[in-house]
């Protein structure tokens, strides 16, 4: 179970679910027909090893990242919500915006992987160790970021709006925000506190995008943490005891009282959209896609 002020690496608690993503991600590259190709991904993967590597060389079928039932679906997810979240960041680079904030940047390779226009400046925030451990691999594999790129090492439960300011992000200029794969593992608190934080900065002409996930019934989510607890061997990785189950509001009610244009896609539209199936009624992925919303809101 999370508490105040926990903080992790790459392979242990949250800090783990930026690889798992990563590795669904290198998956999907693998297709013939990839909703989108991230060749970081794997270079992360490669230099973790184990499991992390022989999913990706079909020497662990029985990863779950494999299964039918959840991992197959979970790829998708990965491939769309990428494709969803790059199609947001190359409208607001259209739009004129050179100021990008990705919050829980993980292992997110935008700024060395998209096209952004001259003069954009990255800011990315996340835990010192995720950080560390990103710059690492792409240092030793040569990568060079397509944008000027700035770390911030912060847990995203404090306040991190100074940090970012010391870093240079300028609030009077129109900047695009991402809280991708966060809010989950954030209290209700501190979900409010980082919409709060992006509304204060964002000047006019600024977009932010927001995956968010609506919290299980409690009774639903206790019976799955002692469910996991219970049975920590059972081979799949611990998700439900590293969430919060909490959800300040919905980002497209939130953003919206406060003056910003926001649209919400259910994730399940958005797998329909890029011809990717939805997952059955009974199938171990269901519950989590029919509560995920994909947001997109402007503010002018
Ligand atoms: N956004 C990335 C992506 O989609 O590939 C990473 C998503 S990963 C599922 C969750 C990320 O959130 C991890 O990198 C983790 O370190 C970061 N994170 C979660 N809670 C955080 C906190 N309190 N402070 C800083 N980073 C946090």
């Amino acid at each position: 179970m999370r508490s105040d002020g926990d903080s992790w690496d790459i392979t242990t608690s949250v800090g783990s679910t930026a690889l798992f993503v990563a590795t669904a991600r290198a998956l999907e590259a693998q297709k013939a027909d990839p909703l989108v190709v991230d060749p970081y991904a794997e270079l992360f993967c490669r230099a973790v090893g184990g499991s992390w590597a022989d999913v990706l060389d079909g020497r662990d079928p029985d990863h779950e990242l494999k299964s039918e039932d959840f991992g197959q679906h979970f790829v998708n997810f990965q491939g769309c919500r990428t494709r969803y979240f790059d199609a947001y960041f190359e409208r607001a680079a259209a739009a004129g915006v050179r100021q990008v904030v990705i919050l829980a940047a993980g292992l997110d390779s935008r700024a060395y992987r998209l096209p952004w226009p001259e003069g954009t400046t990255i800011f990315e925030l996340d835990q010192p160790q995720v950080l560390d451990f990103k710059r690492q691999v792409l240092a030793e594999h040569g990568a060079q970021p397509r944008a000027e790129r700035r770390e911030i090492a912060v847990d995203l439960r404090d306040d991190w709006s100074q940090a970012l300011r010391d870093k240079g992000f300028d609030p009077e200029r129109p900047s695009a925000w991402i809280a991708e794969g966060l809010l989950i593992y954030l209290p209700a608190t501190a979900q409010e506190a980082l919409f709060t934080g992006i509304d204060a900065l964002a000047g006019p002409g600024s977009h932010a995008a927001i995956e968010e996930g609506a919290p299980l019934p409690r009774d639903e989510y206790e019976a799955k943490v002692a469910a996991e607890r219970a049975d920590p061997d059972a081979g799949q990785r611990p998700f439900f005891q590293l969430v919060y189950n909490e959800q300040c509001a919905p980002a497209t009610e939130w953003f919206g009282r406060r003056g910003w244009t926001a649209v919400g896609t259910p994730l399940n539209d958005y797998l329909r959209e890029v011809g990717r199936p939805v997952p059955g009624p009974d199938s171990e992925a269901t519950p989590m896609f029919s509560r995920i919303t994909l947001v997109s809101a402007a503010k002018s």
